[in-house]
């Protein structure tokens, strides 16, 4: 349905000069703004965009002079920055007073569209304020009320949501992407998130720093209270390093746990980390599932004293705190 709207729009040649691609991380929002920047570029007329023209092609191997993709990790002048700036703006600002250089319309992505200075915002609203010829803008963002309201009013809004499983578990093996038994742990994995489960198949790397997680997490879950507290302390010290990789790592908690209640309700056939059946059966048995849902609640508590700043090691060793102990059966029980 949504590539049908975009087809109508680019087809009556009344397509926005920017939109606004709303949806969580790894959804696939990279995917559809370069789709949607080989549409507008494509030479082939009937079937746009066809992936095999020029255009196309340059565009997917990220070689296209005319589209570019603006985010914090691209600048690379001294240290990382945390916000996209003005001086990045301007200079977007004297690109689009250009023509396309080699294809029919630039093409501006803004991934993470909502790590933006207020500088820069204000500079990029006067820029879709008079939108120049042949400039189409796109800006992805995962946390859409970050973002400037004026800027939004002046996008055309998609909202990307999950998919469902089986849907995942059909694109990675229709395109190729992975085996059936692959696609199947990866579509669980992915939460209905396509742009995820793609990267996975594509990247071992991704994979590999999920297992470790993973690891890391079926260990605690039977570890002393001091390794615990070993293991918070680091936590917090990766997320003064980097924010979403701990995050990231609470999240890959949050989902152990809950496959751990799916087990412990019987809901086996719905549990996320499939190539973990044997840790979690074990987990489960441990506790209660008053305990499961205590924990579950609990991480989402730290998650969001994260996000509005609490002292990380505070937060992150209380947490580790109210894990649930590991139970020694008493002698009546055996
Ligand atoms: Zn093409």
């Amino acid at each position: 349905m949504l590539v049908g709207q975009l087809d109508r729009a680019f087809r009556d040649g009344r397509a926005p000069h920017a939109y606004l691609v709303v949806g969580p991380p790894h959804i696939g929002k990279g995917t559809l703004a370069t789709n949607i920047a080989q549409r507008v570029n494509c030479t082939s007329a009937e079937d746009a965009p066809c992936g095999s023209c020029t255009q196309c092609q340059r565009i997917a191997s990220g070689s296209h002079a005319d589209v570019q993709v603006i985010s914090t990790a691209r600048e690379e002048d001294g240290a990382s920055r945390r916000q996209i700036s003005i001086s990045t703006i301007r200079e977007l600002q004297h690109q689009t007073s250009l023509k396309p250089y080699e294809g029919s319309t630039r093409v501006y992505i803004f991934d993470g569209a909502e790590e933006m200075s207020t500088e820069a915002a204000n500079a990029l609203l006067k820029v879709l304020e008079e939108p120049p010829d042949q400039v189409l803008f796109l800006l992805l963002t995962s946390q859409e009320v970050a973002v400037l309201p004026t800027i939004r009013s002046r996008c055309h809004r998609i909202e990307l949501h999950p998919l469902p499983i089986p849907a995942v578990a059909e694109e990675l093996t229709s395109s190729g992407a992975a085996g059936p038994d692959q696609a199947e742990v990866l579509a669980r994995l992915s939460r209905g998130c396509l742009g995820w489960a793609l990267s996975a198949a594509r990247e071992p790397s991704v994979m590999e720093h999920r297992s470790a997680q993973v690891e890391r997490i079926a260990r605690l879950s039977c570890a002393t209270l001091e390794e615990r507290f070993d293991y918070g302390g680091d936590l917090a010290s990766r997320y003064s390093r980097d924010r979403q990789d701990a995050v990231g790592e609470l999240e890959q908690w949050l989902r152990w746990w809950r496959d751990v209640l799916l087990m412990k309700e019987g809901s086996e056939e719905h549990v996320s980390n499939l190539d973990q059946m044997d840790a979690l059966r074990q987990g489960a048995e441990q506790v209660t599932t008053q305990q499961v849902v205590k924990t579950i609640t609990g991480i989402r508590d730290t998650i969001e004293a994260l996000e509005s700043n609490a002292n990380p090691r505070l937060a992150l060793e209380s947490f580790m705190l109210a894990l649930p102990a590991r139970e020694k059966k008493r002698w009546q029980d055996r």
